[in-house]
């Protein structure tokens, strides 16, 4: 009997890294491909080394290493996290964003197909696009503009989940498709762009704090661990031809997460209102009703506890010389 062997694509991201630190302590054997396009050198650090962890360099749009299609015989279960999430990140280079959805899902497929593997997608609150439909329920089949900046990474997703069902119907690969509301903490890049990242680093730095549009545009933020457990629950569990929101639905304005973020600090910088991006969601909150009732679960880590360890954690790294922190 050989060992199982799980293929983390993505695996040196924020989510990614977390998800690999959980699977290592549960004794499973873990094979990381990342591209270390947006991933962070020291999210690896902290894997590197230990046993079962191991890590190949790759893009999931190139065909996949000789090195990982030799361990079909042993992949068991195959989460796609591979992907830059960060809006302004993504947006950077478009047709590498769509293609790393599409094609890099597919060639996944073929490898959970030809291995007999489970393969976890994780998808996004973004194919709701900006809902005329809230909370967004998985049935809500969203508002996208196929023809805006956003669509490289919402358009792309939505075709990584046709793909993921098709594979699905037709009995050529077992699929999991999890859609993924905002997250954060540790370990999210400090320059990633996104607001949580940005308002914590603002705040902790001397920065102006940059709210974009009048502050109004809703988000819900889940903590990183949830969606670690959410995640591996979903891959676990029974269910099949069915997206499963994850996040956690306490909705707040981006200017009441500021809010949050200022008290916490004690900053005294300055706020400063930017343009508001094109396409930006004007709210989200995800209706978890189907992960509790088919996966028992429901986010643990509410918004105080979670900001606190995440502005502690970043208040280290920011303390940090910039080459460790990398
Ligand atoms: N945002 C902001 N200030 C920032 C970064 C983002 O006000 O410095 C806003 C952004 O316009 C959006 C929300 O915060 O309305 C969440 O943005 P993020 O990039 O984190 O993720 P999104 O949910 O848009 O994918």
């Amino acid at each position: 009997m050989t060992n199982p062997l799980t293929l983390v694509a993505g695996g040196a991201g924020f989510v990614g890294s977390h998800l690999i630190a959980r699977l290592l302590d549960q004794g499973d054997e873990v094979l990381c491909l990342d591209n270390l396009q947006t991933a962070r050198a020291s999210n690896l650090r902290l894997l590197e080394g230990r046993p079962g962890f191991r890590f190949i360099k790759a893009d999931i749009v190139d065909p996949l290493p000789q090195a990982v299609t030799a361990e079909a015989g042993r992949i068991t279960r195959i989460y796609n996290l591979a992907c830059a999430a960060s809006p302004p990140l993504y947006q950077l280079d478009p047709e590498h964003t769509m293609m790393t959805n599409v094609v890099g899902t597919n060639r996944l497929l073929r490898l959970a197909e030809s291995a007999g593997a489970r393969l976890l997608l994780t998808s996004t609150s973004e194919v709701y696009g900006d809902p005329e439909v809230h909370p967004q329920q998985e049935d809500y089949r969203g508002s996208v503009n196929c023809t805006g900046p956003r669509a490289c990474y919402d358009e792309g997703k939505r075709a990584a989940e046709a793909l993921a069902f098709d594979y699905a119907r037709m009995g050529r690969a077992e699929v999991r498709v999890a859609r993924l509301f905002n997250t954060y903490g540790p370990h999210m890049h400090p320059e990633d762009g996104r607001v949580v990242s940005n308002l914590i680093c603002q705040a902790l730095s001397d920065r102006d704090i940059t709210l974009y549009g009048d502050g109004s545009q809703t988000r819900s933020f889940c903590y990183v661990s949830d969606m670690v457990d959410a995640l591996t629950a979903l891959m676990e569990s029974n269910v099949g031809m069915e997206p499963v929101n994850v996040g956690n639905p306490v909705e707040l304005t981006v200017k009441e997460l500021a809010d949050h973020v200022v008290a916490l600090t004690g900053t005294r910088n300055k706020v400063v209102y930017l343009p508001l991006p094109v396409d930006d969601p004007r709210r989200r909150r995800p209706d978890i009703s189907r992960a509790k009732a088919l996966l028992g679960w429901e986010p643990r880590v509410g918004l105080a506890e979670g900001l606190e360890k995440t502005c502690a954690w970043f208040a280290e790294e920011l303390a940090r010389p910039k080459m460790a922190a990398a």
